[in-house]
C-alpha cells in the first residue's frame, strides 16, 4: 500500500521495546514493510530497546537456558526485525494525528501542519518509566548518587553503602545487582512484607550485604553535588532518622507512556491504555502492545507475545480495509 507519492506507510511502530520489536518482525514478514520510530535516548528512563535496556540478567525469557542480558536481547530483537526489513528511525513521536487516515505523526516541531510520517494503521508500544519518589533533593541528585538503573550506574559505587527504595522484584533485582559492587545494600521499603516473588525474596535475604528498613519512606536526599544521606521516617512511628549512603536507587514500579494519545484514546484511570478484542484501541486502525496498556503482568514475554497480536491485528484491519 506504501507508495512514493503519497508517503503513506502500511504500518508505523512507536516504541522498541520487547512488543514493538515482535510487532515489527511480524509486520516485516507479512510484507507491511513497518517502519518503526524508536525513540531517542532521553534519560536513564527512557531510550530505544525499552526497560530491558536497563536490567541485567533476565532468567526468565523462555529459549535462554542460562539467562540473557536484557541488552543483548534486545540487540537481538533489534537485529532480527532489521533482517526481515523494518526500516528503524532514531527519532521520537512528538505528536500523532488520529482523528483521520491515514494517521499523522510528528516528529520534532509540531507546529507544522503537514505530518513527518502518515500510516494507515499505527502499532503503540511506548512502554512504561520509572516512578520518581519526588522528594526534595531527589531531581537535583539524579545522576549524582540517585539513580534508577543500577546496571547503568551500580560500577559507581564500588564499595560503597547504597539504599534501593522499593518491595517491588525491581527493587529486589536492583538490591542483588548492587551488591555485587557496594559494601552493603539497604533496602527501604514502606511496609513490612515485600511485593516481591518469593524466589527474589530468598535470594535477597540470603545475601549477606543486603539489609532491610521495614516501615520506612525516604522523606528527602541528603547531599551538596552528591548523595550523603537519607533523611527516613518510620511509618508507625514516625520518627525519622538519617540513613548514610553514597547512592540512592530508586525502584517503586512504572508508569505508562500515554502522554502522546491522552486527548485522542481510551485510557484506564491509571493511565493505561485501553485495549479491547487483542489489541484494539477505540480508534479503529490504532493498536497498542506491550506495557502501554498492560498494568497487570508487565514482562517481556507478554510483551512481546502482546506485540506479535498487535501485528496479527494490523494484518487483519490493512487486508478488509482494502476489500
Ligand atoms: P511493583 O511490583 O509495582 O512494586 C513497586 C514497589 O514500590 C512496591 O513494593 C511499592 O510498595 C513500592 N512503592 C510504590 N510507590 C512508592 C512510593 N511512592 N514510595 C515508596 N515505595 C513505593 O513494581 P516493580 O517492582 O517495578 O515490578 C513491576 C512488574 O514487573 C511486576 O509485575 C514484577 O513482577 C515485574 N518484574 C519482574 C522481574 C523478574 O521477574 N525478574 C523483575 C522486575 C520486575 P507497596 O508494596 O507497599 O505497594
Amino acid at each position: 500500500m506504501s507508495t512514493a507519492e503519497t508517503s503513506v506507510h502500511d504500518v508505523i511502530i512507536i516504541g522498541s521495546g520487547p512488543a514493538g520489536l515482535t510487532a515489527a518482525i511480524y509486520c516485516a514478514r507479512a510484507d507491511l514493510n513497518p517502519l518503526m520510530l524508536e525513540g531517542e535516548l532521553s534519560s536513564t528512563s527512557d531510550q530505544p530497546g525499552g526497560q530491558l535496556m536497563l536490567t541485567t540478567e533476565v532468567e526468565n525469557f523462555p529459549g535462554f537456558i542460562e539467562g540473557i542480558m536484557g541488552p543483548e536481547l534486545m540487540t537481538n530483537f533489534r537485529s532480527q526485525a532489521q533482517r526481515f526489513g523494518t526500516q528503524i528511525e532514531t527519532v521520537k513521536a512528538s505528536k500523532v494525528d488520529l482523528s483521520t487516515t491515514p494517521f499523522g505523526v510528528w516528529v520534532g516541531d509540531t507546529s507544522t501542519e503537514t505530518p513527518t510520517y502518515r500510516a494507515m494503521s499505527l502499532i503503540i508500544a511506548t512502554g512504561a518509566r520509572s516512578l520518581m519518589l519526588n522528594v526534595p533533593g531527589e531531581a537535583k541528585l539524579l545522576g549524582h548518587g540517585v539513580s534508577t538503573c543500577a546496571t547503568c550506574d551500580g560500577f559507581f559505587f564500588r564499595n560503597q553503602p547504597i539504599a534501593v527504595v522499593g518491595g517491588g522484584d525491581s527493587a529486589l533485582e536492583e538490591a542483588l545487582f548492587l551488591a555485587k559492587f557496594a559494601s552493603s545494600v539497604t533496602i527501604v521499603h514502606r511496609r513490612d512484607s515485600l511485593r516481591a516473588s518469593k524466589i527474589m525474596q530468598d535470594r535477597a535475604r540470603a545475601n549477606e550485604k543486603i539489609s532491610f528498613k521495614w516501615n520506612s519512606v525516604v522523606t528527602e536526599v541528603l547531599g551538596d553535588d552528591k548523595v550523603r544521606a537519607l533523611t527516613l521516617k518510620d511509618t508507625v512511628t514516625g520518627e525519622t532518622s538519617e540513613l548514610l549512603v553514597d547512592g540512592c536507587f530508586v525502584a517503586i514500579g512504572h508508569l505508562p507512556n500515554t502522554d502522546l494519545f491522552k486527548e485522542q484514546l481510551k485510557l484506564t484511570e491509571t493511565g493505561y491504555l485501553v485495549t479491547h478484542d487483542g489489541t484494539h484501541t477505540n480508534i479503529p486502525g490504532v493498536f497498542a502492545c506491550g506495557d502501554v496498556q498492560d498494568s497487570t503482568y508487565r514482562q517481556a514475554i507478554t510483551a512481546a507475545g502482546s506485540g506479535c497480536m498487535a501485528a496479527i491485528d494490523v494484518e487483519h484491519f490493512l487486508e478488509s480495509a482494502t476489500e
